[in-house]
């Protein structure tokens, strides 16, 4: 029998999830395992092969039924070197072959790719992007990570770093962010600076609902913000409107620099619904021009936490 399926991995500084798909990109098997981060490089390879073994073995395939292994991991890296430069969340990851190291453990076929990106191929091939050519991602979380599909190929970039969306420029000398510039998009929408904005704020005289977390220093994130807007909080409800306004901008800006069919967001933000993308569609109609009818579809990921495990699955194929 040829081989039919692939494993794709996403590895993260906490977990290493992992995932047997099928021709069709159904997952068939599953199994995720902590990362054990802080035992070093080579023990984290190691676990990346048992995982590889113990899945093929949950799936209940032959090895030569595996076509071949794809790897989601956080950058920034080399896809065509199989490197990962450095990763903030694994501690000691710098230069890692990844690619090549791993191919010797399991004796299959790897691939290595960014995790953002491995998500937004996950979406394009099995998610929201079915039956779609171009698409944009952007996962809204911790921070922003962004992955362009392109004519069905993944958009890498000369340098591997395409699609670092959460690092486009939103306002000209705005709030500081860890890379080094100002004003960045994942400063003022990703999750958890929708939280920071509006503790900002109550700090600086202004009145909400969540003034008491504030005060004590209670951690709160935008799930609460959210919360707060539906109980008629002032605040919470305009530093909301902001951020969907500042995401809409983001998909005007990509609008013109790619013209994409369709602009995919993910991420804990979305559970905030129609909450969420209601106000980015408005602010869109408000912002974007009218001389042609070439607005992107804007729409919400479909596969959840599974899109990383998917689209590296994905991307073993030959993505
Ligand atoms: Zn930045």
């Amino acid at each position: 029998m040829a081989a039919t399926h692939t494993i794709g991995i996403d590895l993260g500084g906490t977990n290493i999830k992992g995932g047997v798909c099928d021709a069709d990109l159904r997952l068939v098997a599953q199994h995720a395992i902590p990362t054990e981060a802080e035992r070093g490089v080579e023990h984290v390879l190691t676990r990346m092969a048992g995982l590889v073994d113990e899945l093929r073995r949950r799936a209940n395939l032959r090895r030569d039924e595996i076509a071949g292994v794809g790897v989601g991991a956080p950058g920034p890296m080399s896809h065509a070197e199989g490197i990962i430069h450095s990763a903030p969340n694994l501690p000691g990851w710098v230069k890692v072959p990844l690619r090549d190291r791993l191919t010797r453990l399991t004796t299959m076929t790897v691939v290595l790719e960014n995790d953002a990106n491995a998500a937004a191929f996950g979406e394009y091939a099995a998610g929201a992007g079915q039956g779609v050519r171009d698409m944009v991602m952007l996962t809204l979380g911790t921070g922003i990570g962004g992955g362009i599909v392109l004519d069905g190929k993944l958009w890498r970039g000369r340098f591997d770093n395409a699609g670092e969306i959460g690092h486009m420029v939103i306002v000209p000398d705005g709030r500081p962010c860890p890379c080094g510039q100002r004003g960045c998009l994942e400063r003022y929408a990703s999750a958890n600076a929708v939280a920071e904005r509006l503790r900002e704020a109550v700090q600086a005289g202004e009145s909400s609902v969540l003034q008491a977390l504030v005060t004590a220093g209670t951690p709160f994130d935008a799930r609460d913000v959210v919360a707060a807007l539906e109980r008629g909080d002032r605040l919470a409800a305009r530093i909301w409107d902001e951020t969907c306004a500042y995401l809409a901008l983001s998909v005007v800006n990509i609008q013109h620099l790619l013209n994409p069919e369709l602009v995919v967001f993910a991420g804990g933000l979305i559970n905030a619904g129609a909450r969420l993308l209601d106000p980015i569609g408005r602010h869109f109609e408000r912002l974007s021009w009218k001389i042609a009818p070439d607005a992107p579809r804007i729409a919400f990921a479909t596969l959840g936490t599974d899109a990383g495990t998917i689209g590296a699955a994905a991307l073993a194929r030959g993505g």
